[in-house]
């Protein structure tokens, strides 16, 4: 079999034999897809996806929000810094707009009042927000109960995000770019000989000098393939289901419901309301399944905390959120295995922070500086870096719940 490579390290409209590439990618959600767009501008890149769908796991399972005061003090740098592609993407990638203005808003009980006016003191957090009294809360959300949602921030800019059109826009960019995509090919051995990895999936081999481990929650099971160390992957299991609004009122201009704990949130989605109970699971990487338990539980802590009544629950499901330690995505070449890249652990905020993950795994791959836009906007390669999650055994057990 042959490729076309229509404008790869400098050649135009040559053939290569499509077993050798520059580098191949190890999944093709939106981490893979994103990072493998980009570096197919001056680079042969072969993404290797094991199901037929890319967008089959976490990628298709979230809650599609863009907020960019959500997780960790690095995600959070993340996010703004993918703010400006997510909101005007280059001309092409997508034929609609790939964000809707949504505004989130963070509520607290009488018990979540002190963590809530932590939080929105933070310097990062206080720009991005404004308090919400309680009459205000219940104008912009007329479920919520009065004696609940006592205080209550805005953040204004906060929206949803078309993932379908996200994920979507960067694989047409990578076969525009001459990359190639291989759905149906489990990766199932890994081997560096020779300078170059030799990448085995469904019998077929591959080899390239880099490999990117975008595998989602198999990111630690691609690393024991390797025989690199583990960065502590943790996938937490997280629920969603969809019920329907209350008869005869419009819920399309609410804002998102995100309790300042994270006990539970909900948003509207296209006519319905997608609720959750913010549950973090911990399990072994996998197709992940809705539990009826969980399912109970988003439609009681939502049911607390409004007057909706839930009849029927129209649509449930599951998905990974995969967790370092620090709750921080890791971005970078492994210190213990030559050609190895990291870009694992995007937690809740793989699509918010995709762009900016994108750019930043480009400019590292290609052994040159996070651009100057990114880092001014606090993206730090450091705090990214696997050396830093290295030579502590117990990291997959400290992954805590802390909010985020
Ligand atoms: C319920 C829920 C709500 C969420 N809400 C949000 C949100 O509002 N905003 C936000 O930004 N994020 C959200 N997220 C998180 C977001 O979905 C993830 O961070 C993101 O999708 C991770 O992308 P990924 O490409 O790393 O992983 P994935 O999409 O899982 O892609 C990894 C791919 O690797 C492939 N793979 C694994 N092993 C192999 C192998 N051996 N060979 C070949 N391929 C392999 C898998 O098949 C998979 O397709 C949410 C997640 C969930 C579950």
């Amino acid at each position: 079999m042959v490729v076309r490579r229509t404008d790869v390290c400098g050649e135009r409209d040559g053939f290569v034999s499509a077993t050798d590439f520059d580098i191949v990618v190890i999944g093709a959600g939106i981490a893979g897809a994103s990072a493998a767009a980009l570096l197919a501008q001056t680079r042969r890149v072969l993404v290797l996806e094991r199901e037929s769908q890319p967008g089959y796991h976490s990628t298709g399972r979230s809650a599609a929000l863009f907020s960019a005061i959500y997780g960790s003090p690095g995600v959070r740098a993340l996010s703004r810094a993918s703010r400006d592609f997510l909101y005007a993407p280059a001309p092409g990638f997508a034929e609609a707009p790939l964000v809707k203005p949504r505004g989130a808003l963070y509520i607290a009980s009488r018990d979540q009042v002190p963590a809530l006016d932590v939080f929105s003191a933070l310097p990062d957090i206080a720009p991005a927000t404004r308090a919400v009294d309680t009459a205000e809360a219940l104008r912009l959300c007329p479920i919520l109960r009065e004696d609940y949602a006592v205080r209550a921030v805005l953040e204004p800019d906060a929206a949803d995000v078309d993932v379908h059109s996200l994920h979507q826009g960067y694989l047409r960019m990578l076969r525009a770019r001459g990359g190639v995509v291989a759905t149906d090919r489990e990766v199932e051995r890994l081997e560096r000989r020779g300078g170059r990895w030799r990448v085995t999936a469904n019998g077929e081999t591959y080899s390239a000098p880099i490999v990117i481990n975008a595998a989602g929650a198999w990111a630690d099971v691609i690393a024991g393939l390797a025989g690199v160390a583990p960065v502590g992957l943790q996938p937490m299991r997280r629920t969603a289901v969809l019920v329907d609004p209350p008869e005869g009122v419009s819920v399309e201009a609410w804002p998102m419901v995100i309790d300042i704990d994270e006990q539970f949130y909900f948003k509207p989605d296209a006519g319905q309301l997608l609720l959750s109970p913010a549950d973090e699971t911990p399990v072994d990487p996998c197709d992940a399944q809705a539990d009826e338990w969980d399912v109970a539980t988003a439609v009681a802590r939502v049911e607390e905390a409004t007057t909706l009544q839930v009849r029927r629950v129209a649509h449930r499901w599951a998905g990974l959120r995969s967790f370092v330690a620090d709750r921080t995505p890791v971005v970078g070449y492994a210190p213990d295995a030559e050609g190895f890249f990291w870009l694992a652990g995007q937690g809740g905020y793989g699509i918010q922070t995709g762009p900016a993950m994108a750019e930043t795994a480009c400019a590292l791959v290609l052994g040159r500086e996070i651009p100057a836009r990114l880092a001014a906007l606090g993206v730090d390669a450091r705090d990214l870096a696997p050396e830093r999650l290295l030579g502590e055994p117990e990291t997959a057990q400290r992954v805590t719940g802390a909010a985020s």
